[in-house]
C-alpha cells in the first residue's frame, strides 16, 4: 500500500486521526477530520516514536498494523491464544500489565497474546474459580474488573493464603509441608575441599532437611522431601515445585548453603516471591522474615536479610514458599559452624520455630528466640492439641 500521508485526504485519514485521539497524542476536538495536516503527521511521528518504529511521519503498512491494534480497548473483543498469527493489541497489552500487577508470569508486557499469556489468564481463571481455557472473554473481565484495584500487589491465591492461615488456627498437627534439600545428584552445588575431606551443599543440606524433617514430624507435621542423599540426577526447581503442588502442600522450605569466590562473604538469606514492580506475596514474605530471624537469633550468623526474587521455585509453588541460603559454606566462619551437627541442630529449631509462628495471629506472635521447639513435641504428645 502507498503510505498516507501529508496532504492526503478521505476515510483512512479519518480513522488515523480517530485512533490517534484516543490515545491522546492528537485533540479530539475536530475528531472526523479528513485531511492529514501537520498536527496529524506530529502525532503519527510520536505514535511511531512510542512503538519502537521508524519514525517518517506517514502511515506504511507496519505503522497502520500498529495504529489498528492500538484501537482495542479492553473487554471490546475476546483474546485468545491464536495460531500461528497471535493477536496484539493496546488491549493485550493493558490485560497483560493487569495480570502482572497481581503477580501472574506473562514475561513483558509487549502486547502479544502469546502461549505465556494464555497459560497466565488460565492460572487467574483457575483461582477465581472459572473455567481455566486460557481465553479472556466477558466473564474473565468481569472477574478482573470485580477484583478491581483491590488485588494490586497479591494473586487472589494470597489473598485466600493469609485467610486460610488465618482461620486454620495455631496447630501445626496435619500440616503437609515440604522440604527442599537443594541440588543433589550430578549437581553438589557449592563444594569446598578441606583436607582429605570434602563439604558439599548438597550433603549438608539434605542432613538439614532430614534433621527438620525429624523435629517436623515429632510436631505432628506431615513431612515430604523433594530428594533423598542419594539422587541420581538433579531435580530442576520446576519438578520440585509440581511435586509440593501435587501435594497440597501448606509449605514449602528449600534449603541451600552460599558460596562465593571471596572467604569474607558470610552469612544467612531468606528468599520469597516477588517481583521488581513491588508484588510479593505477603505470606511467603512473612515465613521469610520470620526464619530468617530466627535464624539470626538463635545461631548468630549474620544478617544478610530477605529478599523478593521472581525463581521459578518460589513463583511456581502455591503456597507460603522460602528458600534459605543458611551461611556461605566459603566461608571459614560459617563454614565451621555449618559441619558442626549441633549448630545444624539450632538452624532446624529456628525454621521450625518460624514455621509455628506463621500460624500465630499477628497479635499473639512471640518474641523471637522465645519457642523451645521440644515443647511442641510435648503438646502433640499430651494430646492437647486437636487435630
Ligand atoms: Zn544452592
Amino acid at each position: 500500500m502507498r503510505p498516507i500521508r501529508s496532504g492526503d485526504r478521505g476515510p483512512a485519514v479519518t480513522e488515523i486521526r480517530t485512533v490517534l485521539a484516543t490515545l491522546d497524542l492528537l485533540s479530539p476536538s475536530v475528531p472526523d477530520a479528513d485531511e492529514f495536516d501537520a498536527h496529524t503527521e506530529r502525532a503519527v511521528r510520536a505514535f511511531q516514536q512510542s512503538r519502537g518504529l521508524s519514525v517518517d511521519g506517514r502511515v506504511g503498512a507496519e505503522t497502520w498494523r500498529a495504529l489498528d491494534a492500538a484501537r482495542w480497548r479492553l473487554g471490546a473483543r475476546t483474546l485468545y491464544h491464536a495460531v500461528p498469527e497471535p493477536l496484539t493489541g493496546e488491549d493485550v497489552r493493558s490485560l497483560q500489565e493487569r495480570l502482572l500487577e497481581m503477580g501472574y508470569d506473562v514475561g513483558r508486557a509487549d502486547a502479544i497474546y502469546g502461549v505465556r499469556t494464555s497459560r497466565a489468564v488460565a492460572q487467574f481463571q483457575r483461582e477465581v474459580g472459572l473455567p481455566p481455557d486460557g481465553t479472556c472473554g466477558p466473564h474473565t473481565m468481569n472477574a478482573l474488573r470485580r477484583l478491581g484495584r483491590k488485588v494490586v500487589g497479591g494473586r487472589p491465591q494470597w489473598l485466600r493464603e493469609s485467610d486460610a492461615i488465618r482461620q486454620s488456627g495455631p496447630t501445626l498437627v496435619g500440616r503437609t509441608i515440604v522440604v527442599d534439600p537443594g541440588h543433589g545428584g550430578t549437581d553438589p552445588g557449592v563444594v569446598v575441599p578441606d583436607g582429605a575431606l570434602r563439604w558439599t551443599e548438597a550433603d549438608l543440606v539434605h542432613d538439614l532437611a532430614s534433621r527438620l524433617e525429624g523435629r517436623l514430624a515429632a510436631a505432628g507435621v506431615r513431612v515430604q522431601l523433594t530428594r533423598g542423599p542419594a539422587l541420581r540426577e538433579c531435580l530442576p526447581d520446576v519438578d520440585r515445585a509440581h511435586l509440593a503442588n501435587s501435594l497440597g502442600a501448606d509449605v514449602f522450605i528449600s534449603l541451600h548453603l552460599d558460596g562465593h569466590a571471596n572467604p569474607a562473604a558470610e552469612g544467612v538469606a531468606t528468599y520469597h516471591y516477588g517481583t521488581d514492580n513491588g508484588v510479593t506475596s505477603a505470606t511467603g514474605e512473612r515465613l521469610a522474615g520470620l526464619v530468617q530471624r530466627e535464624i539470626v537469633a538463635r545461631t548468630g550468623l549474620r544478617d544478610c536479610r530477605t529478599h523478593a526474587k521472581a525463581w521459578d521455585l518460589l513463583r511456581l509453588t502455591r503456597m507460603p514458599a522460602v528458600r534459605v541460603e543458611v551461611g556461605y559454606l566459603t566461608s571459614p566462619t560459617d563454614r565451621a559452624q555449618l559441619v558442626d551437627p549441633r549448630f545444624r541442630d539450632r538452624v532446624v529449631e529456628a525454621i521450625v520455630a518460624a514455621v509455628q509462628r506463621m500460624y500465630y495471629p499477628v497479635e499473639r506472635d512471640v518474641p523471637t528466640g522465645s519457642i523451645d521447639v521440644s515443647e511442641l513435641r510435648a503438646v502433640v504428645a499430651a494430646g492437647t492439641v486437636v487435630d
